[in-house]
């Protein structure tokens, strides 16, 4: 699998630099709307209806990014300014981004 390598913060987005020295930049707003979580992404009950949180109301700060950390090796989660840090990101989801 192809895994990030090193992150750069960029004034509006994230690049990734992956192991293959491939490259995906990503913009904070993108970032933070794709929001993994089960909150940002819905839940689905048994019966399969989709709950989706009522959206947050996202200040500027939802956009800003606090720190971020790996996760195992297959992912990173994102600390976002608004104290939002639920979403898991897999390298899988950010590849997917290209
Ligand atoms: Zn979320």
């Amino acid at each position: 699998m192809n895994k990030i390598k090193k992150i750069d913060i960029m004034p509006s987005g994230l690049v990734f630099l992956w192991e293959d020295k491939s490259d995906t930049f990503v913009e904070f707003k993108k970032l933070r709307d794709i929001c993994p979580c089960a909150y940002c992404a819905g839940e689905t009950d048994v019966f399969g209806n989709v709950y989706i949180g009522d959206g947050i109301k996202k200040s500027k700060l939802a956009y800003e990014i606090n720190k971020i950390e790996l996760v195992g090796h297959y992912a990173i989660q994102i600390f976002w300014k608004d104290n939002h840090s639920s979403g898991i990101y897999t390298f899988k989801l950010l590849k997917s981004l290209n």
